[in-house]
C-alpha cells in the first residue's frame, strides 16, 4: 500500500471516509470477539483432556502415597520430568501450585518481608526513604507490574531490544543504584514482542555488577518450549549465573499454563542452593505441600521430555495458521502505509503492534466500539502508562480462525482510522 504521507490531502479526505464506511459496516454487526488475553483455544485444551482420566493408583515410585500431606518440594518424579525438559538440577527445583504468577508473587514477598542472603528486607528500604526500584524491560507483561506496583515497589522503564534488554542501559542503572534490587526478564518469546535473549545478554545479566548485593533476576520461563515457527535455544541462566560467581542471583520460573491447562496446571520455581533454602523455610510455613496428586497427573500423562516436547508440536500446528493469520492481515493491510509496524514472533502468544505515537488508545477505543476487544493501551508498560501511546498487544490464540480474520479485518481499520486522524489533525 502506498505511504499516508505520499496523499495529498483530498485523497487523504477520501481515504478516512471510505475506511470510515468500512467501519460502519462493521459496526452494526454487533460483534463479539476478543484478541485481548493469551489463553489457549478449546482445541488447545482438548489435547491435554486424557490428564483428566480417573487416577487407579497413587503411589510414588518411592512408596508415598500421593493423596495424603507432605513434600512440600513437589513429587521427585516431577522435579525430574520438568528439570531434565529445562536442563535444571531437580534439587533446585520446588513444585508449586496452579501458577507461577503466584510463585512470582510469594517470592517478590518474601523478599520485602525476609530479605535475602541476611540484608535488609526490602520493606525496610521503604522505610528509611529509599524504596526498593525494578527494573522492567518495555513492552512487558502487564501482571509483572501489576506484582510491583501492589508491593510498592517502584519500576523503572528500560527498552527491549531484538536480543534482550538494553544492556547498556541496565548496567550503568545496577552499578549506581544500590535500590535497584531487580529486574523483570522474560527470556524466550517475550511477552508481547517475542523478543529472544542473545547469549550475550544472558552472560551480562548474570555477571554484571550490581551496587545492591540482594539483586536478583526475576526470570520467566512462560514460554521456554513455546515454539511456533522456530525453536530457539536459551542460555542456562543458573548455569551463567553460577559461572559468574553469583549462585544466587536468579529466580527461574516455568509452568504448563500453555502446556496442560492454565489454572489446573503446574509451577515450579529453580534457584542457587542457598535461595531454595530460603524458600523452603518460608513456604513451609505457607503450607504443608502443593497438590501432589496434579504433579503426578502430569508425570503419567506425559511421562518424558520427549513427550512434552511432542505435544508443544501439536499445539505449535494448532497456533501457526492463527499467527499466519494475524501476521498476513498486518502485511495486507497496513504494510508500506507508514501507520504501524509489528513484531514477527518466532514463538510464545503474541504479536506486538506500534501505531503512529498518540494513537493507540484511540485505535483500541474505536475497535472496541465495533466488538472487538483488545487488552487495554499502556498495559505493556508499568502503572499502565505507554509514554508514546502506540503499542498495543494483540493475542490470536484464543478465538478461532474465522474470527480471528474478522476481528483483524475490523483492527486494521481501526489502526488507519485512528493513525490518518492523527496525521489530518495533529495535537
Ligand atoms: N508469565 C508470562 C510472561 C505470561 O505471559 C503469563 C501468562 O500470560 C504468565 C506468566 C502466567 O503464568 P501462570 O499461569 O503460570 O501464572
Amino acid at each position: 500500500m502506498k505511504a499516508i504521507t505520499d496523499y495529498s490531502s483530498e485523497d487523504l479526505n477520501a481515504l478516512l471516509k471510505d475506511l470510515q464506511i468500512q467501519y460502519q459496516e462493521a459496526r452494526v454487526q454487533n460483534l463479539n470477539l476478543n484478541m485481548a488475553r493469551g489463553k489457549p483455544a478449546a482445541a488447545q485444551l482438548d489435547l491435554s483432556n486424557k490428564l483428566l482420566n480417573k487416577m487407579e493408583n497413587y503411589t510414588l515410585a518411592d512408596g508415598t502415597d500421593a493423596r495424603n500431606y507432605g513434600i512440600l518440594e513437589g513429587i521427585p518424579e516431577c522435579r525430574q520430568l520438568f528439570g531434565e525438559l529445562l536442563g535444571l538440577n531437580p534439587e533446585q527445583i520446588i513444585i508449586g501450585g496452579n501458577a507461577s504468577l503466584n510463585l512470582m508473587f510469594d517470592t517478590l514477598s518474601f523478599l520485602c518481608l525476609f530479605g535475602t542472603g541476611g540484608c535488609k528486607p526490602w520493606l525496610w528500604q521503604k522505610y528509611i526513604g529509599t524504596p526498593v526500584k525494578f527494573l522492567c524491560p518495555v513492552p512487558g507483561y502487564d501482571r509483572h507490574f501489576k506484582i510491583c506496583e501492589e508491593l510498592g515497589i517502584e519500576m523503572i522503564s528500560v527498552p527491549l531490544k531484538e536480543d534482550g534488554p538494553d544492556m547498556d542501559i541496565v548496567m550503568d542503572l545496577v552499578r549506581k543504584d544500590a535500590s535497584i534490587k531487580g529486574i523483570w526478564c522474560v527470556p524466550l518469546h517475550s511477552n508481547p514482542q517475542g523478543v529472544c535473549y542473545s547469549d550475550h545478554v544472558v552472560d551480562q545479566l548474570a555477571s554484571m555488577e550490581t551496587a545492591a548485593d540482594d539483586f536478583r533476576i526475576f526470570w520467566d520461563n512462560a514460554y521456554g518450549i513455546h515454539h511456533i515457527y522456530e525453536e530457539v535455544p536459551l542460555k542456562d541462566i543458573l548455569k551463567a549465573c553460577m559461572d559468574a560467581g553469583h549462585p544466587e542471583r536468579a529466580y527461574y520460573f516455568f509452568s504448563t499454563s500453555k502446556i496442560s491447562f492454565p489454572g489446573a496446571g503446574i509451577s515450579l520455581i529453580a534457584s542457587g542452593p542457598e535461595n531454595i533454602k530460603e524458600l523452603k523455610k518460608h513456604m513451609s510455613a505457607q503450607t504443608i505441600g502443593h497438590d501432589k496428586l496434579n504433579q503426578l497427573r502430569h508425570v503419567r500423562f506425559f511421562k518424558t521430555p520427549e513427550n512434552i516436547r511432542i505435544h508443544m508440536e501439536k499445539l505449535a500446528e494448532e497456533l501457526r495458521p492463527k499467527f499466519d493469520m494475524v501476521l498476513d492481515k498486518l502485511e495486507q493491510n497496513l504494510s508500506g502505509t507508514g501507520l504501524a509496524s509489528w513484531s514477527t514472533p518466532r514463538g510464545g502468544y503474541f504479536v506486538s503492534l506500534d501505531t503512529l505515537p498518540g494513537c493507540a488508545k484511540r485505535t483500541v477505543d474505536l475497535a472496541r466500539a465495533a466488538g472487538v476487544t483488545l487488552t487495554e493501551a499502556g498495559a505493556t508498560y508499568p502503572y499502565g502508562k505507554d509514554p508514546k501511546d502506540s503499542n498495543i498487544r494483540i493475542a490470536p490464540t484464543y478465538p478461532v480462525i474465522e474470527e480471528l480474520e474478522k476481528a483483524m479485518d475490523i483492527f486494521t481499520i481501526c489502526v488507519k482510522i485512528a493513525g490518518i486522524e492523527k496525521i489530518m489533525k495533529p495535537d
